[in-house]
This record gives structure tokens, C-alpha cells and sequence, in this order.
């Protein structure tokens, strides 16, 4: 039988992801990962908390533990928080419980691409705002647009992925308060950015918070965190699977947070590391442009994007290649890495970039 006919109208135009090849690679920078692991010292106690977990039970669906946890860490109560496989799941929870059949979800371009790729696949219209030249958002443009065509959720990356810049936050308060649809702010890069609208949460009923454990070195849990008012949080609760966070994650991420300190003093040393490499990369020839970034990953720009990231990659180097025509031509996205993995990123980038290999 052939199944085609079956297949839901959206999801015939979708493509599954494809994983990187990672045959070869030794420095690995493409995934804004921490690229430190979890210190020796913990990981007794980690191994411990683990072997506790009642596998053969279902896990707590209100994880209580790690809430308390992430409460004390993020300044919010427990009662604000609902967590995700990821903060990828939570983008799909927000667009199931607000979407509309179909409506209109909007974020800026370029941006990160896991809100548009979940709000097709929902059979969402999306709504793409272009970025101006220097990757800011037009808000008295959006907010004349959003007055006309109204969209039910709006996604703002806080700084923004893949451009590594922060936006007004004053202009997306009124943008907040001016327009008529959930707004996300994902502040999945926080912790190197600092900035963060999670104090608002209980002044401005349509606005949500995502983090991400991703960032901070603990990308394989899976495990993001919507913060938002109750009136949002009731919503996005029914359409979020009781299971959701499996039980060993729980355990790990409650643990790991209650040990942090360690990610601390990784994430100062990311963010010195990110200036050393923006310095270099703007004073290197070859290279067009780097631009500032607020997060754990640079966007720079040079000649030749796809033949440059072929050749990192065959000397064991991956980085990240955006090259598409528009605002991302030619540009190559570096995670920061520990302070020997940039030296010879930058050493091998500087090589093929003077025809010297
Ligand atoms: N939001 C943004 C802006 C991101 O860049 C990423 C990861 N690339 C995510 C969310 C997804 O994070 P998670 O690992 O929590 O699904």
C-alpha cells in the first residue's frame, strides 16, 4: 500500500533533520555546547544521585526537586515554571496551546530555525520579519503589521541566534504591551548575555521565558524551562505530556544545579575566551566581518563560506556553515571552545585563509 496519500498536507513538504557528520572531527563547534565536562569531583556524586532513581517506576510528572531547584536558581517561583525535553519541546507545547487552525506565528529572520520548522509542521502560517543590515528588529514596522494581521505567538531570541546580538530591551517591552499575541523571549544564551526579562513575568500576562540547560554544559539531559504568569502556564500544562521529563534527567539536572559553581567559573571563561576569539577574527585577513555577540558563539564572514568550513573540517574542525543567500552569505558560525581548541581553530583558520595548508 502506499502510504503517501496518508501523510498530513504539511508534512509532506517537511524534511527530517540531518545530523552532522561527525567522522574525523576532533574540535567540535558547531553546537554552542559547554566545551568543558562535568569536573571529576562531582561526577562520584552525580553517579550516585543516578543509581537512587526508581527505574522501574514512572517518573514524578510534576518533578518536584528539580522545580525547587531550578526556583532557587532562576528567582521564580515553582509554580511559574514548566519544563521541556528541551526547550525545542516547549516551542512545539506554546504553539500547540496557542497556535490557531492555523494561525499566525511570527519571529524575526534570520533567527533560530527550530520556530519555524515546529510551527509548519503544526500546520501554523509563519510570519518571517526580516532583521534590518545590522541585525536589529524594526519595531515600529512589526507593531503596524501586528495590528493588521494579528499573530497568536511571537518568538524573539534573546540574544539572538545565529546573529549573537541582543535587541532593545525597552522597544520589546512595549512590543510586549502593545500587541495582541504570546511573546516568547528564549534567552537560551543567558548566562553569557546576562540580560533577562524573567522579572517580568508576572507584570506582563502574555509574555514567556525560555531556558535552557543546553548551554551550560548539560545539553545531553534535554531539558529546557518555560517561566511565564499562571494564566500561561495553565495553558501550556494541558497540552504538555505527564512523562515529559524522564526520570534520570530529573535526578542529574536536580543535582548538577545544586552543584553549579563549577559552571560558573566555565561559563566567565567562555565569555573571555569569545572576546580573545572576536578580536582575533576582526583583525584577521580573510575574514570580512565578525560580529559581537552577547552569547557562546561568534558569526563571522568570509569569502568562499562552504569551501572554508569543507577544509576546517578535513583538519578535524567543525564549525558551523550558515552560507545562504540573503543576510547570512559567506558566514560561518564558531561555538567558543576551551582556550586550546580556539588557539588552533584560530591557527588553521588563518592558514587556509592565507592559501598556506
Ligand atoms: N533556543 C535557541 C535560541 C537556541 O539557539 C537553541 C539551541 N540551538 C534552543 C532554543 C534549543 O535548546 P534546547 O537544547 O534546550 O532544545
Amino acid at each position: 500500500m502506499d502510504i503517501k496519500p496518508l501523510v498530513r498536507r504539511e508534512v509532506v513538504s517537511l524534511s527530517a533533520y540531518e545530523p552532522e557528520d561527525y567522522a574525523g572531527v576532533r574540535i567540535k563547534l558547531d553546537a554552542m555546547e559547554n566545551p568543558y565536562p562535568l569536573p571529576e569531583r562531582l561526577q562520584a556524586g552525580l553517579a550516585g544521585a543516578l543509581a537512587e532513581v526508581p527505574l522501574n517506576r514512572y517518573p514524578d510528572p510534576e518533578a518536584p526537586r528539580l522545580k525547587d531547584a531550578l526556583s532557587e536558581y532562576l528567582g521564580v517561583g515553582a509554580e511559574n515554571l514548566v519544563l521541556g525535553n528541551g526547550s525545542d519541546e516547549l516551542i512545539g507545547m506554546i504553539i500547540q496551546a496557542f497556535g490557531g487552525s492555523p494561525g499566525i506565528i511570527s519571529y524575526p529572520m534570520p533567527t533560530f530555525s527550530m520556530y519555524g520548522i515546529v510551527a509548519r509542521s503544526m500546520g501554523q502560517e509563519v510570519m518571517e520579519l526580516p532583521l534590518t543590515a545590522d541585525f536589529q528588529i524594526n519595531f515600529d514596522g512589526w507593531l503596524r503589521l501586528f495590528s493588521v494581521r494579528r499573530p497568536k505567538v511571537i518568538f524573539i531570541s534573546y540574544p539572538n541566534n545565529p546573529t549573537g546580538n541582543l535587541f532593545d530591551p525597552d522597544r520589546i517591552r512595549r512590543l510586549i504591551e502593545g500587541c495582541f499575541s504570546i511573546v516568547v523571549v528564549d534567552e537560551a544564551y543567558f548566562s553569557f548575555s546576562g540580560e533577562s526579562f524573567i522579572d517580568k513575568i508576572h507584570e506582563l500576562p502574555n509574555l514567556a521565558v525560555l531556558r535552557t540547560l543546553s548551554k551550560i554544559g548539560m545539553a545531553g539531559l534535554r531539558l529546557g524551562v518555560m517561566a511565564a504568569g499562571k494564566d500561561i502556564i495553565r495553558e501550556v500544562n494541558k497540552v504538555r505530556l505527564p512523562y515529559n521529563i524522564n526520570s534520570l534527567s530529573q535526578a542529574a539536572a536536580g543535582f548538577l544545579l545544586r552543584n553549579r559553581a563549577a559552571v560558573d567559573e566555565q561559563v566567565l571563561k567562555i565569555i573571555d575566551e569569545r572576546e580573545r576569539i572576536y578580536e582575533a577574527l576582526n583583525g584577521m585577513d580573510g575574514v570580512a566581518t565578525a560580529w559581537p555577540s552577547k552569547t557562546n558563539f561568534i558569526l563571522f564572514r568570509v569569502n568562499g563560506a562552504g569551501k572554508i568550513h569543507k577544509e576546517l573540517k578535513a583538519r578535524g574542525i567543525l564549525v558551523r556553515n550558515m552560507d545562504a543567500p540573503g543576510p547570512l552569505k559567506d558566514c560561518l558560525r564558531v561555538t567558543i571552545g576551551t582556550p586550546e581548541e580556539n588557539r588552533e581553530f584560530l591557527g588553521v583558520l588563518k592558514e587556509i585563509l592565507s592559501g598556506k595548508q
